[in-house]
């Protein structure tokens, strides 16, 4: 199998952005920004692909703002690229053909928060841990954690899942409406506050996902729910991989409420150890969290544990105090750079594959073989719960002939 990674790039009128970055000029004033060292933040930095900077970066402030944008750039057919915070991995925010970057940072207000509702109303350049903070108060949250703090525009714009997700579900099944600003300008709602319509075209489902490319987000309403009474985290170690995801596999198809179940290999384990500075056994491990009451928490610890036990599962570590799970968890979300940390010089070309849980274990092997035939060094990490992981494959930048035309794999059947 061949996977080819170019794409042909024809840069937008010189004229036109000149055109409109006068226009931006005149009225944005010091928020609309030329510099070559902001352009390149607004580029692509987390992935094997080339930074391609827009021409400039703008910063409005509310929907009318985008709107006048939006319409402005779409006058002078100039692309344009809403920005989050650039954690996305796969070069969403690069500018191959030239245009404007349409920052949201400063559009980040809780516009309203309805209690009896759990329902949350923001701006789209809000991060997560932004809201979560904002939340605690309430003894709310929204649970989609994709790992990054990114905005939940961004998450929005990338259908976000994560590690929450076996028990949460994911950006799909936590936006309840959207205000979006159209290619052409105009402003749509996409539905209202109610949990339940069966009228007209599913709007907000064809924004969630849509990377930018169908509109910008200017206003979202989330679902919420209330901070669990108690959590727990812990690390359980097994024989093999397939081992780890036989357990996982027979934990979802016996109903275990987990929040969280993520796979890491041993290579990863071994990674996270080094950059985070942890002793764990560097051997395939699931890391797990547990939400509910006291009783039902312990409840689901001793079940996770007996299954566990059947597929030679042990050596549990268990993090019951807020800052201990939460050094175990930075350490998961961090294992990105954790990762390219063990090649130095090296960028993260990230796979996502998600399958029937029945075939995951089959899968995550057949892709391990695969990377063994090629000779790159990778790590796994995968939110099991849902059939789903990820090889993070560490390439040289320096190196062309690494990521330039194709990967070879020896299909083994
Ligand atoms: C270490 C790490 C681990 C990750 N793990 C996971 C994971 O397990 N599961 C998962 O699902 N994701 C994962 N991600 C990806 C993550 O979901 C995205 O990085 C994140 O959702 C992007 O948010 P952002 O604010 O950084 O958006 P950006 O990167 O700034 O933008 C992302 C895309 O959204 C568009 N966009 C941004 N804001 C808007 C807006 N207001 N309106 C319209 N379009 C907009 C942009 O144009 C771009 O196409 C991971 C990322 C990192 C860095």
């Amino acid at each position: 199998m061949t996977i080819t990674f170019e794409k042909p790039v024809q840069r937008v009128s010189e004229g036109a952005v000149d055109a409109v970055i006068a226009e931006l000029h005149k009225s944005f004033g010091n928020r609309c920004v030329t510099s070559q060292a902001v352009r390149d933040q607004h580029a692509h930095t987390l992935t094997w692909t080339a930074p391609q900077p827009p021409d400039a970066v703008v910063y409005p402030q509310n929907a009318d703002e985008v709107a006048s944008i939006v319409k402005l750039c779409a006058a002078h057919k100039v692309p344009m690229i809403p920005f989050g915070v650039g954690t996305s991995l796969e070069g969403h925010v690069n500018a191959p053909q030239g245009g404007i970057s349409i920052d949201t940072s400063m559009m980040k207000r809780v516009i309203a928060v309805h209690e009896s509702d759990l329902d949350v109303v923001i701006e789209p350049g809000i991060t997560r841990k932004e809201l979560n903070e904002h939340l605690r108060s309430y003894g709310l949250f929204f649970p989609i954690d994709p790992g990054a703090d990114a905005t939940l525009g961004g998450m929005v714009a990338t259908r976000a899942s994560g590690t929450n997700a076996v028990r949460y579900g994911t950006m799909r099944d936590n936006v309840i409406a959207l205000e979006v600003v159209l290619p052409n300008g105009d402003l749509v709602k996409t539905a209202s506050r109610a949990r339940k319509t069966s009228a007209g075209y599913d709007l907000t489902r064809l924004f969630i996902g849509s990377e930018g490319t169908l509109g910008v987000i200017t206003k979202i309403t989330l679902k919420l729910y209330g901070l669990p009474e108690a959590v727990s985290a812990a690390t359980c170690t097994f024989p093999s991989i397939r081992a780890a995801c036989d357990a996982t596999i027979m934990t979802i198809q016996t109903g275990l409420p987990v929040a969280r179940i993520e796979l890491l290999d041993a290579l990863m384990v071994k990674a996270i150890n080094i950059h985070s500075k942890l002793s764990l056994p560097e051997a395939p491990m699931l890391l797990l969290e547990f939400h509910g009451t006291e009783a039902g928490v312990a409840e689901q610890a001793t079940r996770f544990g007996e299954i566990a036990a059947e597929f030679g599962g042990g050596d549990f570590r268990w993090a019951t105090r807020p800052e201990e799970r939460s050094k175990l968890w930075q350490a998961r979300h961090d294992s990105y750079w954790a990762s390219v940390a063990l090649r130095p010089g090296t960028k993260g070309v990230s796979t996502d594959v998600c399958v029937p849980i029945s075939r995951l274990a089959d899968c995550v092997e057949e892709t391990q073989a695969d990377l063994a035939s090629t000779g790159f060094i990778g790590t796994i990490v995968g939110h099991v719960g849902d059939g789903n992981f990820h090889m993070l494959i560490l390439i040289d930048p320096a190196k062309p002939e690494e990521y330039l035309g194709s990967f070879k794999i020896k299909k083994a059947s």
